[in-house]
């Protein structure tokens, strides 16, 4: 966002979240406590001063503050992308068979294995040694590059790896070695040991800075849709099962605490980096290398709980208005459509309006809203025909969508005609919407709510008998705007005009010209629009058009042929000489216009209520 500063330049503003990581940056930079890993040699060399704090968004921004750009080694926090690669590449069935999903309530090196001699978890090492070994059961030699590439697909970039710190660790790592051994005699690891080690150090040592791990969490927190490149990097199955595991095991034996206090689930690693993904929210990656007693990062940890508390973050902590959804819910006699409409119709229309329901939603179509739609609908009478308006809806959960289906096949069940209005052919929503309800014979689609009414109404005037010919011609005392007229002075105002006929598709009228004629629409349609687009009415035989130029100088719409017409074409001069001659024909006229006037201004401002009723 940029706002003009005092001097006229352009001056940046900064967003408040970006402000809010700035605030806890300077906070928690002077926290000292805790202690730089040296269990490892190589980590101790690593800068405690160091702190980096990265946020980023579904949307795709990301925010850094800081040492966000320092690389560091990701330690632990590959625990979560190789369990989800381990799903996606050897099924749920292969993995649940070797490792469990239980918090062990032990230190992340715990050799300690569950009561099958498995290991507790995927996020302990025991559990992440188990998945490195599966990786390399399928992928052999390849294994490592395997992991890092998909580990590469979460960050948005191809990661490196710190061979110092590999080499340190396999140098030193013997406690592993000895959980490996003991996984490899209760045949969790069926590979040799040292291959299974050498893939899990060095996936361990692969390089990543805060906001690498800000957008591998928001990648969780997006169903394994990394919200930077726009790559589905893995099954929205294997995310979730990731994101329980990080929910109940992965801060180790500070888990329940953390998911208690925090409520979003995280992963630490000793290299100092903690790893937050709230769901369908954002993504953190913060980087620290002093560690508590647990092993995770202390100021890490600090920036969780504020950003958690200050935002009340926490993901159990939420609640839904399900209410929001619908912005308009009216029956076709407050907003009719913009075809104007011969008596007969109109009088049909008038008695049956209630058999046209239109509801217009906005937002989200979740489980919530449609479930709240499906009940607005079934508390008044059955009507034959319900319009849903989409334009404005911008998403529909899977919930929603499964609802919405449900919902059209009730309908369907009782003989009522859906129409859906808003959603482009070809989009998305119309895509879910058509596999869900494909087979559905009752559901039919207009982009336009406007010809979506003018649907249902013809429907209606069809099924209670009256006729809609657009070929058939009519007679001049049947234009509303000649309403009362004798039969002469009809007569003579047929002798004044000429008699004109167009082909489908011709302009009639030219928005900006001058006014200089009126027309009576004698067979055919015409549609009225506005230069932009918008089209303002359809007009059928018995009606008049450019009337408006006993008012006005100049057009201010185009008018088309919708299908081949004939009009009778009265010139201004000649009607104002037909005025003069017969006075009380005139009168008429006029009342008659201010009529038509004041017709339009009502169904206008029942427009806007039907819209503010809401
Ligand atoms: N490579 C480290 C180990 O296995 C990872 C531990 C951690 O980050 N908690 O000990």
């Amino acid at each position: 966002m940029k706002a003009p500063s005092a001097n006229g330049a352009w001056a940046s503003s900064k967003p408040p979240l970006l402000r809010f990581l700035d605030e806890c940056h300077d906070k928690f930079a002077t926290d000292e406590a805790g202690a730089v890993a040296d269990y490892i040699p190589e980590l101790s060399k690593a800068n405690p001063a160091h702190f980096g704090i990265s946020l980023a968004t579904l949307d795709g921004h990301v925010y850094e503050v800081g040492d966000s750009k320092i690389p560091f080694t990701i330690q632990s926090m590959s625990k979560p992308f190789v369990f989800a690669l381990a799903l996606d590449t050897l099924g749920a069935a292969r993995v649940e068979s070797a490792i469990g999903v239980e918090p062990s309530g032990d230190p992340f090196n715990s050799i300690r294995l569950n009561s099958d001699n498995h290991p507790f978890n995927p996020m302990v090492n025991a559990g992440a040694i188990a998945c490195s070994g599966l990786i390399h059961e399928a992928k052999g030699d390849d294994a490592f590059e395997h992991i890092r590439e998909a580990l590469g697909r979460f960050a948005g970039r191809t990661l490196g790896v710190d061979e110092a710190v590999y080499a340190s660790e396999s140098a030193t790592g013997d406690r592993n070695r000895a959980i490996a051994y003991l996984l490899r005699t209760n045949a969790v690891l069926k590979d040799r040991v040292d291959s299974v080690l050498d893939v899990y150090f060095r996936q361990c040592a692969i390089l990543v800075t805060a906001r690498d791990i800000a957008v591998m969490a928001a990648t969780l927190a997006n169903r394994g849709l990394n919200p930077v490149t726009g790559q589905q990097v893995m099954t929205p199955y294997a995310i979730s099962r990731t994101l329980s595991v990080m929910t109940s095991s992965g801060m180790y034996d500070y888990a329940g605490e953390w998911i208690y206090r925090v409520g979003i689930p995280a992963k630490s690693g000793v290299g100092g980096g903690i790893l937050a993904a709230l769901p369908a929210r954002l993504g953190l990656g913060s980087y620290s290398p002093r560690l508590d007693s647990h092993g995770n990062s202390v100021r890490g940890i600090r920036v969780c709980e504020a950003l958690s508390s200050h935002y009340d973050l926490h993901m159990l902590n939420r609640s839904d208005d399900a209410r929001t959804s619908i912005i308009a819910d009216y029956s076709i006699g407050q907003n009719p459509s913009r075809r104007s409409r011969r008596p007969h119709e109109r009088d049909i229309l008038a008695t049956h309006h209630e058999q046209v329901r239109v509801i217009e939603l906005v937002g989200t179509l979740s489980f919530s809203n449609v479930d709240y739609v499906s009940r607005q609908l079934a508390s008044k009478p059955r009507p034959q025909f319900v319009i849903f308006d989409l334009h404005r809806v911008t998403s529909l959960t899977r919930a929603g969508a499964r609802l919405v289906a449900e919902e059209f096949r009730e309908l369907a069940a009782h003989n009522v005609t859906v129409i859906i209005a808003g959603v482009k052919r070809g989009s998305r929503e119309w895509n879910i919407i058509r596999e869900w309800t494909g087979s559905l014979k009752n559901v039919r689609d207009f982009y336009l709510l406007d010809t979506a009414i003018e649907w249902a109404e013809d429907q209606l005037v069809y099924r209670h008998g009256g006729s809609i010919d657009f070929h058939e011609t009519t007679e001049l005392s049947e234009q509303p705007l000649l309403a009362g007229l004798s039969k002469e002075e009809l007569a003579d105002l047929g002798e004044i005009g000429t008699i004109r006929y167009y082909k489908s598709g011709e302009k009639i009228i030219a928005a900006g010209s001058p006014a200089t004629s009126i027309f009576f629409l004698r067979s055919g349609a015409v549609h009225v629009t506005l230069p932009d687009g918008v089209r303002l009415a359809t007009l059928t035989a018995g009606m008049a058009f450019g009337e408006m130029a006993l008012i006005e100088p100049m057009r201010s719409a185009d008018v088309f042929a919708d299908i081949s017409a004939s009009a009778l074409e009265v010139s201004l001069e000649n009607f104002e000489r037909l005025r003069k001659q017969h006075p009380h024909a005139s009168g008429r006229i006029m009342r008659n216009l201010a009529q038509l006037l004041a017709d339009r201004l009502i169904v206008a401002n029942n427009r806007i209520d039907v819209l503010t009723a809401h």
